[in-house]
């Protein structure tokens, strides 16, 4: 609890500059469950800390954002791909433990050949949550050499499953037709940022085809993401909620 409320304080600092209404400034939301709490925390960029059962769950790790050594050690790791920004060594160790299960996608396995390996499509259970491994992707954006940021078959998003929630963890990729054809989805994570995953256009359409209940843009660096608000405001059924990330 201690390091959590340093963890608290730290994450005070630096917060969002709102620049329209909407804009809520928050670290931590909590989304009830028919198996009690699921707390969520947003660290910064992709990665963020969860709670439920007891438990605590990380995504994509990244040293940038926190200092991990001060963090809660994590029951669960996921991984979506090997990027620098969401597959750091240094951080993932700061909150691993000998007993931590790492969820990673087969790129990543070399260098933790202890993790569990999910390929796009599978589902497992690990520590009682239902996960699957969704595809993430570019369809349209592409480096200058012509290959994808984000080539078909090699990164994860996460679907799991807490009591009667599905919370969905996009990882790096576009409005796919597997993301659109999901369907109970209480809260999305989707990334927005040019040119490497999606414009706020491209987040837009893929909520409006799966209606998340809430939908948090992440990862959204330089985008404005005051601009998804405006793009749904005309969308009955989504929540579109900014939450600090930069
Ligand atoms: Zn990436
Ligand atoms: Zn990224």
């Amino acid at each position: 609890m201690k390091i959590l409320l340093v963890f608290m304080v730290m994450m005070t600092i630096g917060t969002l500059t709102a620049t329209a209404q909407e804009v809520t400034v928050t670290k931590r939301d909590v989304i009830k469950t028919s198996s009690g709490d699921l707390e969520i925390i947003f660290i910064g960029h992709s990665s963020l800390m969860m709670t439920f059962n007891g438990k605590t769950i990380h995504f994509d790790p990244y040293g940038k954002m926190a200092d991990y050594t001060r963090l809660p050690k994590a029951d669960l790791i996921f991984i979506t791909h090997d990027h620098n920004d969401h597959f750091d060594m240094t951080a993932l160790q700061g909150i691993q433990t000998k007993d931590t299960v790492v969820i990673l996608p087969p790129i990543c396995s070399e260098m933790i050949p202890e993790g569990l390996i999910m390929r796009n499509g599978e589902t497992i259970t690990v520590q009682g949550i239902k996960v699957k491994a969704m595809p993430a992707f570019n369809m349209v954006h592409v480096r200058d050499n012509g290959q994808a940021y984000h080539p078909k078959g090699i990164g994860n998003g996460y679907v799991l499953t807490f009591g009667d929630k599905r919370i969905y963890v996009a990882g790096d990729t576009e409005n796919i037709k597997e993301m659109k054809a999901l369907k109970g989805i209480h809260c999305a994570f989707l990334p927005m940022s040019v040119p490497s995953t999606m414009t706020p256009e491209m987040v837009a359409d893929a909520a409006k085809a799966f209606k998340p209940k809430i939908l948090y843009p992440y990862h959204y660096n330089e985008t404005d993401p005051t601009t998804l608000t405006k793009l749904l405001k005309n969308t009955p059924g989504i929540e579109v909620r900014i939450r600090p990330l930069r």
